[in-house]
């Protein structure tokens, strides 16, 4: 079965968070549930740069009023087609902005050709034959569901996943006679949303399919507070809907072989961790002695409630912890992060940016992993917190609440606990939380079992990737109204 993954970012290419995660792991892991996966993405500079020796298999002359060509390349055993595409996607800064943050005023463009292209390689109209089902990936993608549907000829069965509903690539209408869509596709049953146009929505009303990333973000969105305007929608459409949990790159995310860390080690060596410890404190100019060292791997934003974190730091040294956090975001939250190290310096520290390798070391040397999240559709970072043996301190929202067991009477006495969870997401219900794993921490030998347990989680994708590949051979059965003429 051949699939094309149609989305934004793709790890080790360019990543901005979780969903390049997703789309560069997944399709390993679906290999071995015999889905071929072609990767497309857009040929930021970037990506550009890493993909070397490339085979023209299309060329588009004019689209959206640009040259554009696809490209077949690999790149770390991922098969990828690129949108080549300078005038849209060859610039300095990120994938959706500049290096100030700012989102491209032409993002509609850029999206809307981007899906266009995608759904002419994936109808089998531009470099090659059609591909049994299209999975597009949120809002940046959602387009292409409503170029497929609206298509002429071969229809293959479109699967749209939700990695954050808080995203959802909403336009005036004015860009509406640009997109190149039938005047009927701007409707409620189309691409029209509250009066503009949705790209997710696009997605999400044209695919035979819609997924989340965890069974609990999949209940949540067809709530108000958290489907964000689509809740009705997705209710609507709940007979569709799949919530499918992520699991990490458990070859990319391997304690035992990390070269990122300063010491290698498995739950049978958990002693070594304590150097992986030291060279975190050394990094981050700080001594948290024998009390539990605390870290955050993360956006700095309201949604991850990092402004509740910085709002008990003070708390967070009177338990007897030191903290670590590494990630950059909103100003605010950075400013009060800040102010909580220079209140405590040597105990808290914070290096601002994007670090791959350094992320790795915070998993391997931290004691626990802080995600107060206010939501969160999956998370990425409590599963390799949960492999390296850093114990989740987790707010109980989406994929949080689905893959943390959380430390009870009962499932101390069962031995299943592998972290911490608290609820509502507030000050209270949190310091709470802090003080429970601060006083287990203290127990050594219910820690180090803690800890082996959570290194035991199974955050692979294997049995999400089953389900996937299900999904698909249950919607690429053959079905004589989806060809048209
Ligand atoms: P998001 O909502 O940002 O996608 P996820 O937890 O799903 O959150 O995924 C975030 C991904 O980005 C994880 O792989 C995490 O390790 C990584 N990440 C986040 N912030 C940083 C950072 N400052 N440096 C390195 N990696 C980071």
């Amino acid at each position: 079965m051949r699939v094309l993954s149609v989305a934004s970012e793709v790890f080790p290419l360019v990543k901005t968070g979780g969903l390049a995660d997703v789309a560069g792991a997944l399709p390993g892991a679906l290999a071995r549930h015999g889905v071929t996966v072609t990767c497309f993405l857009p040929g930021y500079r970037a990506v550009m740069g890493k993909i070397g020796a490339a085979r023209v298999i299309h060329n588009f002359g004019d689209l959206f009023g640009s040259a554009a060509r696809l490209l077949a390349a690999e790149h770390s055993g991922l098969d990828l087609v690129v949108l080549d595409c300078p005038a849209l996607f060859d610039r300095e800064g990120g994938p959706y902005g500049d290096a100030t943050g700012r989102d491209w005023a032409d993002n509609w463009t850029r999206f809307a050709a981007f899906s266009a292209a995608a759904a002419a390689h994936g109808t089998g109209k531009a470099g090659g034959p059609a591909f049994d089902l299209i999975h597009l990936h949120d809002w940046q993608a959602g387009l292409t569901a409503a170029y497929v549907a609206h298509g002429r000829g071969n229809r293959p069965p479109v699967v749209t996943t939700i990695h954050n509903m808080a995203f959802q690539g909403q336009f005036s209408p004015a860009i509406f006679p640009a997109l190149g869509l039938p005047p009927e596709a701007m409707s409620v049953d189309g691409v029209e949303y509250y009066g503009d146009v949705g790209y997710l929505k696009a997605g999400l009303q044209y695919a035979e399919a819609i997924t989340t990333v965890s069974p609990s973000y999949a209940e949540e969105i067809m709530t108000p507070e958290f489907g964000m305007g689509l809740d009705g929608l997705i209710r609507a459409r709940r007979d569709q809907l799949h919530g499918i949990v992520n699991g990490i790159d458990t070859a990319v995310w391997n304690p035992a072989t990390d070269p990122h860390l300063a010491a290698t080690f498995t739950s049978a060596t958990l002693e070594r961790r304590a150097a992986n410890r030291a060279a975190l404190e050394q990094r981050f100019g700080i001594n948290a002695g024998s009390g539990p060292l605390l870290a955050i791997v993360s956006r700095l934003t309201w949604q991850k409630g990092i402004d509740l974190v910085a709002a008990l730091a003070d708390q967070i040294i009177q338990l007897g912890g030191s903290l670590v956090v590494l990630g950059s975001g909103d100003a605010t939250i950075e400013a009060d992060i800040g102010a909580a190290v220079q209140r405590h310096p040597g105990r808290i520290s914070l290096i601002t940016g994007y670090d791959e390798p350094l992320s790795h070391l915070v998993q391997g040397g931290a004691d626990i992993l802080l995600v107060p999240s206010r939501f969160e559709p999956c998370g990425l970072t409590q599963l390799c917190a949960l492999r390296y043996g850093a114990i989740p301190l987790v707010a109980r929202t989406g994929g949080l609440a689905d893959t943390v067991i959380d430390t009870t009477h009962a499932t101390q006495t069962a031995k299943v606990a592998t972290g911490f969870q608290f609820a509502p997401v507030a000050r209270e219900p949190f310091a709470r939380a802090l003080r429970r794993a601060v006083e287990a921490h203290a127990n050594r030998p219910m820690w180090f079992a803690m800890q082996k347990r959570a290194m035991a989680s199974d955050v692979s994708w294997d049995q999400s990737a089953a389900l996937y590949a299900q999904l698909y051979r249950s919607l690429a059965q053959p079905d004589p109204q989806r060809l048209s003429a």
